[in-house]
């Protein structure tokens, strides 16, 4: 079975080819600048080198047709023709309280994604321009929706309120979604595989570290509970994007700044996080370098990183009644060394025991990076959420 999986942003499209068989991607690539100047495709077949095509990519639908051009062309193209594409999985970013599982995509399927639309306003648009530019490009083709928040949907209630007057929950179905679920959701059940047990013996902790980040609980396959809410900004310390914040300070800012909503929402997920406190970067390797260098502000960012996480973990410790396992995934999780060893340094009480060696060694691969005797294991998992989406339509598709 061939399958292409599209993540479709307001001016961008992420896609990779799968064949089924192997579980191996054939092409990937990025459709990118779509509606501006200089918009281009950076196409990589087979792990070779990539190729730039330029040219006008005038919105998604043109992007999407441009990709499926080269994909099938002789030159650089992995498919003899349109005819062997048997489906194309969809990341869709909220899929609200509707959705508790990927769906085979059906115009009922279309008009709830649409209804999730405000819960998700830049997200949830391009998704669906996507999904109907497949429609209308390759009308015989299944399409499947695979959602960031369905994973987080076995969350408890209490565990997914907010204190706020009820009728709000009621009217705007305001509450903790979470995000990054297809990651989570990957990364445990890699977890478990690793560790040769099953799901409900282990009560494990996932951190997706990238430049968006959450966490999550996960006992017996579900989450439990997640560090993002309504909306990514809630959580941990973020490149750019604050994280948990006294509400009081959004008020306070907007009314001595006199900034309005627009600034406000600036302010909290463009400029704050590892960025705001350092004024130098988002970037986790620029920010590790200038605290190695002795920047003070770069050092007091990196420390408040760590304990964010900490605190997380410990009280998501506390929310499952133990911990058996914390699983470290994204660019950070996956390649900072000192990043893990800092989160890691406060749960020597729970027996938690990092082997300083092969963390130190690791590189982008799989690997239990605690000693044997440790009680609580540590596990890096390189994510892939595009496998994982792959993987879903596959099983929709078949009718699993
Ligand atoms: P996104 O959320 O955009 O997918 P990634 O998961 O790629 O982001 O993570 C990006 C982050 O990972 C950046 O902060 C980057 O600095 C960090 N990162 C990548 N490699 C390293 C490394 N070797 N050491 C520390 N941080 C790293």
């Amino acid at each position: 079975m061939k399958i292409i999986v599209l993540n479709c942003g307001s001016s961008s499209i992420k896609y990779q080819l799968f064949d089924m068989t192997g579980k191996e991607t054939l092409a990937r690539g990025l459709v990118d600048k779509i509606g501006l100047h200089g918009s281009y495709i950076k196409h990589e077949k087979n792990h070779s080198d990539p190729v730039r095509f330029e040219g006008e990519i005038v919105d998604h639908q043109a992007g999407i047709e441009f990709l499926l051009g080269i994909l099938t062309s002789k030159k650089h193209g992995s498919l003899k023709s349109f005819g062997e594409i048997d489906a194309v999985g969809h990341r869709v970013v909220h899929g609200g309280e509707q959705f508790h599982d990927s769906v085979k995509i059906t115009p009922e399927v279309i008009k709830k994604v649409s209804e999730c639309m405000d819960l998700a306003p830049l997200h949830n648009p391009p998704n669906l321009k996507g999904i109907l530019a497949i429609q209308e490009l390759l009308p015989d083709v299944d399409q499947v929706a695979v959602f960031d928040t369905a994973f987080h949907q076995t969350m408890p209630k209490h565990a997914y309120m907010y204190a706020i007057p009820y009728p709000l929950y009621v009217k705007y179905g305001l509450r903790r979604y979470g995000f990054h679920g297809t990651s989570h959701r990957y990364v445990s059940q890699r977890a478990y595989q690793i560790l040769k047990k099953e799901p409900c013996d282990i009560k494990m902790v996932t951190c997706h570290l990238g430049n968006g980040a959450s966490i999550a609980a996960i006992h017996c396959g579900k989450s439990v509970d997640t560090s993002m809410g309504l909306t990514p900004v809630e959580g941990l310390i973020m490149g750019t994007r604050s994280g948990d914040l006294d509400l009081g300070i959004l008020i306070y800012v907007m009314q001595k700044e006199e900034i309005d909503i627009h600034a406000a929402n600036t302010l909290i997920n463009k400029h704050s996080g590892m960025l705001g406190i350092t004024g130098i970067s988002s970037d986790m390797r620029e920010i590790e370098a200038a605290a190695a260098n002795n920047d003070e502000r770069a050092i007091l960012a990196l420390e408040m990183y760590y304990y964010r996480v900490c605190k997380y973990i410990g009280a998501y410790t506390a929310a499952m009644n133990g911990l058996d396992a914390i699983v470290f995934t994204g660019g950070i999780g996956e390649n900072s060394p000192k990043a893990r060893a800092e989160i890691c340094k406060n749960f020597g009480y729970l027996g938690l025991e990092l082997d300083d060696s092969k963390n130190k060694q690791l590189h982008g691969k799989e690997a239990i990076i605690t000693r044997d005797s440790s009680k609580v294991k540590v596990i890096v998992i390189p994510t892939n959420e595009e496998l994982k989406i792959a993987e879903d339509t596959e099983r929709i598709i078949k009718g699993k």
